[in-house]
Formats: C-alpha cells, structure tokens, sequence
C-alpha cells in the first residue's frame, strides 16, 4: 500500500508498506480523506513541531474519516462497509490523568502521526491503517469523508471552548484565522457569543471566518490601528484565544482582554520559551490557561457535524491525491489561497 512518510524536514515521500493486520479490537480502515493539520506542515518545514522532533521515518496524518474494510475478532460495534470518522487519539486509559478524566493530557498517549513519543506513532495519510473500535464513529453517507476528518480540528476548538467556560452573551476574540481559530468562531457563534471577533495577517482566511461564524474580522496588516484602538481602551473581550502560534497573537490576546477575563493559549508556540506582557495578568486579574487536543469532544463534534449544526464546508478549500503530495503541501502552506487541504490516496 502507499503511504505519505516524513524523513525529516522538506522530505516527504510516497513510500510503499506492508498493509498492516487488525488485532482482536481493531479495525482496519481504507482512508476516505484526511486533513493537512499545522503540525503536519511544521513536520514537514521545520521536521519537528513545537519541543516536538523527528527522530524516525513517520507517516504523517491525523484527522482522517475512511471506510472499515476489515476487523479484528473481537470487534462489535463497527462491520466492513461501515464509514467512519476516526479519533487519533489512544489514551492508556490506567494512568493518573486518564483515571481523573483528563484522558486528553495521558502520560503514555499514543496520537497517530506525532513523534511525541519514541518509537513515532504511525499517522492515517496511507491507504490502510488500523485504529481501536473505540475510536471509530459511524457517520451516514450524506456527510463525506472530507468533512468528518474535520472532527478532529472541531474537538481541538470544541476543547479550547471548554478550557475557556460558558461564552453565552460574552464577546470572544480569537487571534489567527487558521482552521482552529475559524472553528473556535464558530462553535462560539453555537455557543452563544454576542461578539466574535477573529483576526490574521491574511484577508483570504478572515473571509472563511466570517462564513464559519465570526461577527467581525480585522486584518491587522492593513488594519493594525483597529486592534489598536481596542488595547488603548484597556481590553474588551471577556475571553481571548490564541490560535496562530505566533508570539505576536498572545501578546495581542492578552492585550485585548477585558479585566478578568480568560486568555486561551490553543495554537502551538515555537520550541523554547516565548515573552509575553505578562504584567496584565496581574493589573487585570487575566487567566491565562493552557488546551491541549481534546477527550469527550471528539465524538460531540463528530455529533455536531452529522447533525449538520456545523457545516466545515466552507474551510474545505482543496483536495488531493497521494499522487500530488508535494502540491498538496505547497498548497496547504500557502495561506492566501488555502484553509483546509484535503488528501485522499486516489
Ligand atoms: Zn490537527
Ligand atoms: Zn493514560
């Protein structure tokens, strides 16, 4: 079968490999469309994200939806045929965050396509790959396989929106249009948020924010007196989120949340340390909290996008084949004309 293996930086390659064999409660699934994430286009410019290196070959890829063409002896829940969206994550389930309920944050994870631990755990970008019955939601025809690998990127906002408690009434802004930052939007326009402000260096993405959920857009290199004008009113946003990963967007988030208000660090920093005006978290009593990838979300926001209260269509901006991996990447870091690239092997 193929699959799309990272060796290091730039150096991505279609390679063939064994198709592997389910065990008793696994599946085996043919890969109806995956998602280009951030941290695969950090794995493939910078051959590491975050404190987060390469240090094997690595088939790239989580966010993925396909089909189960086979099953271990063991499994109930999920028959060949069956279309599925697929959780990257698996948890040990016995650890201590795992037993108190914060099964996004196990100490013995094991996420598909992440070299977080060593040896690398195997992304989905590949023709077949397994995954635990647990981690397969049944989804109908009528939703494809393009928009159900965006369950994943949902549950990342989904969880940021937990992290930051109820938003119902209060105005929210989010710095970075990247597809975390438009799906924050928009599972806070669902949520209630009276004023949803998104901002990015860009005016493509922001366009995509407005249709996804978000009131008002500021493109801050045309526009930089805007954000501006909010700072010098001592803050406004009852909640800020930070997804672009840039330091630039936390310093702005910080600097535009209202007195007591809750700043969300979502998007992943550069390695090593980061400055901030952290003097406002204590003249303006801010929380700044952490989120990292998500637990029960997973599954509501395969709920919420096959009840069709999400729509992710608009960010779905490209699609690929295996064929046209080096394209596809190209294309996904090019953020005037892409939001969401879509890879399927063809
Ligand atoms: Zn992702
Ligand atoms: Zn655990």
């Amino acid at each position: 079968m193929k699959a799309c293996v990272i060796h290091g930086a730039r150096n991505l390659v279609v390679e063939d490999r064994e198709v592997p064999i389910p065990a008793a409660h696994e599946v085996l699934l043919h890969l109806g469309a995956g998602g280009i994430c951030g941290s695969d286009l950090h794995y493939y410019a910078e051959g590491g994200v975050g404190d987060f290196r390469l240090r094997e070959p690595m088939i790239l890829g989580h966010e993925g939806a396909g089909e189960v063409v086979g099953v271990g002896p063991a499994v109930t829940s999920v028959k060949t045929g069956d279309r599925v969206a697929v959780n990257p994550n698996h948890p040990c389930g016995v650890c201590s965050p795992c037993q108190t309920g914060r099964r996004n944050l196990c100490r013995n994870v094991r996420f598909f396509g992440s070299a977080a631990r060593f040896p690398h755990v195997q992304g989905l970008f590949a023709e077949y790959f397994l995954a635990r019955e647990e981690n397969c939601h049944v989804i109908p025809a009528k939703i494809s396989f393009r928009s159900a690998a965006c369950a994943e990127p949902l549950a990342v906002a989904l969880h940021a929106l937990e992290r930051a408690g109820p938003v119902l009434g209060r105005d929210v802004f989010v710095a970075g249009s990247g597809p975390i930052g438009v799906l924050i939007a928009a599972a806070a326009r669902l949520a209630g948020a009276a004023r949803i402000c998104v901002t990015d260096l860009f005016p493509e993405p922001l366009a995509i924010a407005r249709a996804m959920g978000a009131t008002e857009t500021i493109d801050i290199r045309a526009n930089q007196e805007a954000v501006d004008a909010m700072i010098q009113r001592g803050g406004m946003f009852d909640v800020a989120f930070e997804a672009s990963g840039h330091p630039a967007g936390l310093a702005t988030a910080i600097e535009v949340a209202a007195p007591g208000a809750t700043v969300v660090q979502v998007g992943m920093l550069p390695r090593g340390e980061t400055a901030a005006p952290l003097n406002r978290l204590i003249a303006r009593e801010l929380r700044l909290v952490g989120t990292f990838r998500f637990g029960p979300e997973y599954e509501r926001a395969v709920g919420m996008i096959v009840a069709q209260r999400l729509d992710p269509t608009p960010m779905l901006t490209h699609e690929f084949t295996f064929s046209s991996l080096s394209a596809a990447f190209a294309v996904a870091a090019d953020k005037h004309q892409s939001m969401k690239v879509s890879l399927s092997p063809g």
